[in-house]
């Protein structure tokens, strides 16, 4: 009996002592639709997905680094609810949160390509903005947007469209895994310089 115990107890300690407070700061990139809610699609491609995996290539990235501790609000095919988005971010209260998206066109083919991003109202998210059309160079900044996780979230947010759909040369570029890399790349970048 007391041999159990004090096994009990030294493992309680090895286990308290093997833990270190993660002091990091948070980021949180959300990756946008998924399961059901596939976003854009073309030529069995969804949006879903290749957000999905520019939030997992940030994440990979970001892990070798001492700074940040990058959260995704899914990393896998499940869709979670806007208000549970939302609501997961002010728990973890970030430093910033990104959201990706693409955009579309009503056109077979979009003569509109590129990059945007929109903010919410504070100077800190147009400040962040500002800093990830200056990497994402170039990226249009398309002011404020009423959109759910723009409105709900208290941390600096923005929410970039990395290109379109249904523009060839932006779906091949963000298909690719070179493309994939560099636009996480880049959003390294500018949390570094954040
Ligand atoms: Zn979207």
């Amino acid at each position: 009996m007391k041999g159990i115990k004090l096994l009990a107890i030294s493992v309680f300690s090895a286990a308290f002592l093997s833990f270190t407070p993660e002091n990091k700061k948070i980021i949180i990139i959300d990756a946008g639709h998924g399961g059901n809610d596939m976003g854009a699609n073309r030529d069995g491609i969804y949006e879903k997905d290749v957000v999905l995996n520019i939030a997992k290539e940030i994440r990979e990235f970001n892990n070798v680094q001492d700074k940040y501790e990058v959260i995704l609000t899914r990393d896998n095919d499940t869709y979670l609810q806007l208000a549970d988005r939302s609501t997961l971010i002010n728990k973890l209260n970030p430093e910033i949160v990104v959201s990706l998206h693409m955009n579309s066109s009503p056109h077979q083919e979009s003569v509109r390509f590129g990059k945007e991003v929109y903010t919410q109202s504070t100077e800190a998210s147009k400040k962040l903005a500002q800093q990830i059309s200056q990497k994402l160079n170039p990226c249009e900044i398309s002011g404020e947007k009423n959109l759910h996780i723009l409105r709900e979230s208290k941390a600096p947010t923005v929410l970039v469209e990395l290109g379109f759909m249904n523009n060839t040369e932006d779906r091949e570029y963000l298909t690719s895994k070179k493309g994939q890399k560099e636009i996480a790349q880049k959003f390294i970048e500018v949390f570094n310089e954040y």
